[in-house]
Order: structure tokens, then sequence, then C-alpha cells
């Protein structure tokens, strides 16, 4: 059966629109900021739906498109503002950065309480130790995907393909919060078809095109495809070959429109969360 990460995402942000709604009705009106540096255009592209769902939301949206040659302290100085700002609640660094920039440095100069992405070591290490507080939005919308359609995680067997920072590993800790049984596979694994096959959740997050074939995947496995890569003819497709694994898997993702719109969604619910914290004065704590 088809995950339908668009019709999720729709339920999920009429909700959050209500509690935007609730939250400007006491004063508070959520904010998020996004820094584009540079000009590439599918971080602009990235860049412009997050707009278009922040105002359908009612979430305050504001853009920072900086030159391609802004220099460290330029963007440090932004962070700094915004981090200041009262007007925002979640601050988002479109990466990848252009590589003259130290991108580590960045994450780290935003606030750990208007961290939205959840790339601060401080919310990273909040997650390994097993007490999250903002998780980066692909992860957690893998894991709302699942929990919308109640498919178990306890006691199962996820195998994650990737490990980076963005994906795999945040993932792979919150399946194992949730107490599956987790595999993390990388480019280095060792007969990746054999551990694929292992899975009762498989989740490929690679970024090579088809990669996952029908052959990886164990009978009525639930495949979760985060893979987004954009072939020569235009097309999008996913890590999966979504065509040929279907009629094995008990539950897959398709793209576009499985984790993609979910990502975005739990931007903007990570966003509220942290403008209500305004309210409440429970700013996270970071000492
Ligand atoms: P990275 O390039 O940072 O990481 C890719 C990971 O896949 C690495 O850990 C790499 O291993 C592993 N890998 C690559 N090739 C193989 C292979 N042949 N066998 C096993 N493992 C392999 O990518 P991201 O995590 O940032 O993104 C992954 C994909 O997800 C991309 O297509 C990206 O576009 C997409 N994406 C989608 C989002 C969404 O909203 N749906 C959001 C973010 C990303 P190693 O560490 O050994 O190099």
């Amino acid at each position: 059966m088809i995950l339908d990460g668009k019709a999720i995402a729709q339920d999920v942000r009429q909700r959050i629109r209500k509690e935007s709604d609730v939250l400007r009705g006491k004063g508070v009106t959520a904010g998020l900021a996004a820094v584009l540096v540079g000009e590439d255009p599918a971080s602009a592209i990235y860049v412009r739906n997050k707009r278009k769902a922040c105002d359908a939301v009612g979430i305050y949206s504001d853009g920072h498109q900086l030159p391609q040659e802004t220099t460290q302290q330029q963007l440090l100085d932004l962070v700094d503002r915004l981090n200041r700002d009262p007007r925002i609640h979640g601050i988002l660094i479109q990466l990848p950065l252009p590589d003259h920039l130290d991108t580590q440095q960045i994450l780290r100069a935003v606030s750990p309480a208007k961290d939205v992405d959840g790339l601060h070591p401080y919310n990273v290490g909040r997650l390994m130790m097993g007490q999250p507080d903002f998780v980066p939005c692909t992860p957690s919308g893998v894991i709302a995907i699942l929990d919308y359609h109640q498919i178990p995680i306890e006691g199962r067997t996820a195998v994650v393909v990737g490990r980076s920072n963005l994906v795999g590993r945040p993932l792979a800790m919150l399946l194992m919060h949730r107490h599956a049984t987790v595999t993390i596979c990388h480019s280095r694994t060792r007969d990746l078809p054999e551990v694929c096959r292992r899975a009762d959740i498989l989740v490929a997050a690679m970024g090579k095109p088809r990669f996952i074939r029908k052959e990886m995947v164990r009978e009525g496995a639930v495949v979760i495809d985060v893979g987004i890569n954009r072939l020569p003819d235009g097309k999008l497709v996913g890590d999966v070959d979504y065509e040929a694994v279907f009629p094995t898997a008990g539950w897959i993702t398709p793209v576009p429109g499985g984790v993609g719109p979910m990502t975005i969604t739990m931007l903007l619910q990570n966003t509220l969360q942290s403008a209500g914290r305004t309210l409440s004065g429970a700013q996270a704590q970071t000492d």
C-alpha cells in the first residue's frame, strides 16, 4: 500500500494552521527565517516552497537571500541578528552552503532554542541521549508517516541505508528510541542486498537513483524512500526502484509525494513549537 506523504502532510498542516491561529490569538505569530546563500537553483526552490508552506499555515516567513560571495562574518552577523529578533522563532540555514563558508561554525552559531532544523550540536546531543528536543525534519517526518498509519516500530528490524547527519544518523536514533533493532548501512557495507532483506522497515537515504531493487526487499516490508534524484530527462525519482519494489513491499512511499512534503511539515511544526515556548517562557535549556 502507498504511504501518501502528501495527504498526511495536508492533514497535519491543517492542525498546524489551527494551532498557529490559536497562538496568534494569544499575541504570538510564529516566525521562521530562511537563509539562502548563493544561486543554487534546487536550494532556491526549496526555500520558495518553505515560504509558501509558511504562508499557508499562517507562519510569518522572513527570507534572506545573500550573494554567493557572502563572507563567514557577514553570515554570522545575520545569524546573530536573527537569534535576537523576537519575531523569529526558527532559523533555517539552507544547505549546502558555498564551499568557502564553514558550515559547522554557522550551524553552531544558531541559537539551540531557534534551531528548528535540529542541526546544532546541542540538539544532536540531546537526540543521542534519548532526550530529543528539535529533531531534523526529514527523520521526524519519516516517523510521523509510520505513526500516522500506526505501523509498529517496537521490536522490528529496521535498516537505514545512509549515515548522513541530516537523515540517516538521526533517523536511526529515532527508530532505536522507539525500540526498533537498527542497522545503519553506508558505502562500505558488505553485501548490502542481504542486510536490506532482513529489514521489516527499510529506509533508503543514499541519493542513488532506483538503487534499491526488488531482490533487496523482504516480502511485506515497509519501504521508506527518502531519496530525491533528478534524472537527465528531468524526472524526479527516489533511491528505490518503485515500480519493481511496489508488489513486494507491504507499504511504500512514492517519490515525489512521500517523505518530501512531510519534511517541510515538520519544519512548520518545530517552528510553531518554538513560538509556543515564548508564551510559556519555557525556552530550551542550553546549559
Ligand atoms: P548524503 O550524500 O549526505 O549521504 C548519503 C549516504 O548514503 C552516505 O552515508 C553514503 O555512505 C550512503 N551511500 C552512498 N552510496 C551508497 C551505496 N552504494 N551503498 C550504501 N550506502 C551508500 O545524502 P543525504 O543524507 O543528505 O541525502 C540522501 C538522499 O535523500 C538524497 O537523495 C537527498 O536528495 C535526499 N533528501 C531528501 C529529503 C526529503 O525531504 N525527502 C531531505 C534530505 C535529503 P558513506 O557515508 O559511506 O559515504
